[in-house]
């Protein structure tokens, strides 16, 4: 387990909102690749992760920011959450070995009938990582309703809870598509909150719908230090 997948001495409550970073495919983007931007390079990621950390900020998983907003619990003084969407190998590998220098748990959002597989994401979890559900397969969820919606969304939650006994209490719209039937859906499911790729800091008094900075590739520290500063009250 790494440090901060724990509440730690001299963490205080924290009823505040928190900014939440969001990483795709981690490596160099293939030369057809159609959205080279949704690709941070290694080193570039590390950089990204060695300034947060000079700047005094910490990251926690989402349930522990959710402790904080609605159980009391205490987090770092600068906290922030480091998201990963889809399940891309690198997530898993060279990821983990960066935020373990400082202590610091990601959030894994898995497609659960894609990309990584179970023997891929147990290490995660062993290291007090957060996994939820991006669905079962990514499909427009704005566009489903039914049992098909209730597939996506609620089963693909079942699937993990009962695949690695975690409590994925988040969701992750695909593709940041949401409206008013998609979160019915997700509260339906019990989950505690949602994630989108709005910008801004995630606030507790919208839980179905807190934001995040979503990091592309090429923009570096400036970038991030830019997103971070825009969105702080
Ligand atoms: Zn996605």
């Amino acid at each position: 387990m790494v440090r901060n997948a724990t509440p730690q001495p001299g963490w205080k409550p924290h009823p505040g909102p928190v900014p939440i970073l969001v990483y795709h495919a981690l490596g160099e983007a293939p030369p057809t690749e159609e959205y080279p931007g949704l690709y941070v390079s290694e080193p570039e990621f590390e950089e990204e992760m060695v300034w947060l950390h000079r700047q005094g900020y910490e990251a926690v998983t989402l349930d522990r920011a959710e402790a904080a907003w609605y159980h009391g619990g205490t987090l770092p003084t600068k906290p922030i959450v480091i998201t990963f969407d889809n399940g891309y190998p690198a997530q898993v590998t060279f990821a983990p070995q960066v935020l373990s220098r400082y202590g610091w748990p990601g959030v894994l959002f898995e497609i659960t009938e894609e990309h990584l597989r179970p023997s891929e994401i147990r290490p995660v979890i062993k290291l007090g990582w957060e996994v939820d559900s991006h669905s079962a397969t990514h499909p427009n969820l704005t566009e489903l309703s039914g049992s098909e919606l209730e597939y996506q969304v609620a089963a693909s939650r079942r699937y993990l809870r009962r695949k690695f006994h975690v409590p994925s209490d988040n969701f992750c719209y695909p593709s940041s598509e949401y409206d008013a039937a998609t979160i019915a859906a997700v509260k339906e499911a019990g989950y505690v909150g949602a994630v989108t790729e709005n910008a801004g800091y995630a606030s507790r008094d919208l839980p179905y719908e807190l934001d995040r900075y979503e990091i592309e590739g090429g923009n570096g520290v400036e970038g991030l230090a830019a997103d971070l500063a825009s969105g702080a009250s």
